[in-house]
């Protein structure tokens, strides 16, 4: 198969989100408050479809439930991985995700959520959250219980182009000021564990402090990915997170080379300047899927792109 299949982004409207998705993207997004674009996704709360081609106008779950094969027949009831843009204009609450054993157990089946985030653009003094200072259950129980929040939890400042892999049971949250390519399980388990005090019409969001301490692992450590460069003439490709879920990649083109797909389909996210994938045009803010079997390809241009497989 050579078809590079394209998509249709989803958006959210979040009492946090922005409206950079319009200038830094060109799309066509619902409102000044647009926190979240899906741009690769098959979950049922927002089912990206297909743009031209074989497959126009087809979701993502169809297409994966019907065609099987596009995919190299990786076996599972759900296409795995979800691609999020995230543009937080203000702080997003302080949350943690379960493992696939808790939300199997506790929330009918669904997956957990590993998920990472390339920091696209920020602020000059842009912070995130990342871990907790809590040595262990006990203490975790006992400074969320005195609402200590500013001491428990680790907040990082950040540069464009930061990296960050966040697993099951990590204490995190975007803080405003920060736009963020996001690969992920797909799952919408999350946990929120303190949410600022704010008000979403006049009252709290609501909040999941006894799912988040039985989750949350005790104490905190990083992860460390361990950023690996490969360069060659043409470009270069960085190796950002290898995980039991996902790999991901940049993949920075500054001229024109060849590279052979890795993993059974390769998910792929323009993220600056524009160029050509064996002679079709692609762009700053478009996504797509290079199908099982597309086997070795050209690129051409000048641009950069977060590519992800299993
Ligand atoms: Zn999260």
């Amino acid at each position: 198969m050579k078809d590079i299949i394209f998509f249709n982004p989803v958006f959210k409207q979040m009492i946090w989100g922005g409206n950079r998705m319009r200038a830094e993207y060109g799309y066509d997004i619902p409102g000044d408050d647009t926190g979240e674009c899906w741009a690769v996704s098959a979950h049922a709360k927002g089912d990206c479809t297909v743009r031209g081609g074989e497959f126009d106008g087809m979701t993502l779950s169809k297409l994966w439930k019907e065609r099987r094969d596009v995919f190299g027949n990786v076996p599972g009831e759900e296409f795995p991985l979800l691609i999020k843009i995230i543009d937080a204009k203000a702080d997003l609450s302080i949350q943690v995700h379960p493992d696939d054993a808790y939300a199997g157990e506790h929330e009918n089946g669904a997956l957990g959520k590993t998920e990472c985030w390339y920091i696209l653009d920020c602020d000059k003094d842009a912070q995130i959250v990342v871990g907790h200072n809590a040595a262990s259950k006990e203490e975790l129980k006992s400074m969320i219980a005195e609402g200590r929040w500013e001491e428990l939890i680790r907040v990082r400042p950040i540069q464009k182009g930061d990296f960050f892999q966040i697993e099951p049971g990590t204490v995190h949250a975007i803080k405003k000021g920060n736009l963020i390519l996001e690969t992920q399980q797909s799952s919408d388990i999350t946990y929120r564990l303190y949410d600022y005090g704010r008000l979403q019409n006049g009252k709290p969001r609501e909040l999941h402090i006894e799912k988040s301490i039985d989750v949350i692992r005790c104490p905190h450590e990083d992860v460390q990915t361990g950023r690996i460069t490969k360069a060659f003439v043409g470009g270069e490709l960085e190796t950002l997170v290898v995980c039991q879920f996902y790999t991901v990649q940049k993949l920075t083109a500054d001229g024109r080379f060849m590279l052979s797909q890795e993993g059974p389909f390769t998910i792929a996210s323009v993220i600056e300047g524009e160029g050509w994938i064996d002679g079709v045009s692609v762009k700053k803010g478009d996504h797509f899927i290079l199908p099982a079997g597309f086997g070795s390809f050209e690129v051409e241009g000048k641009m950069t792109m977060i590519v992800s497989h299993l």
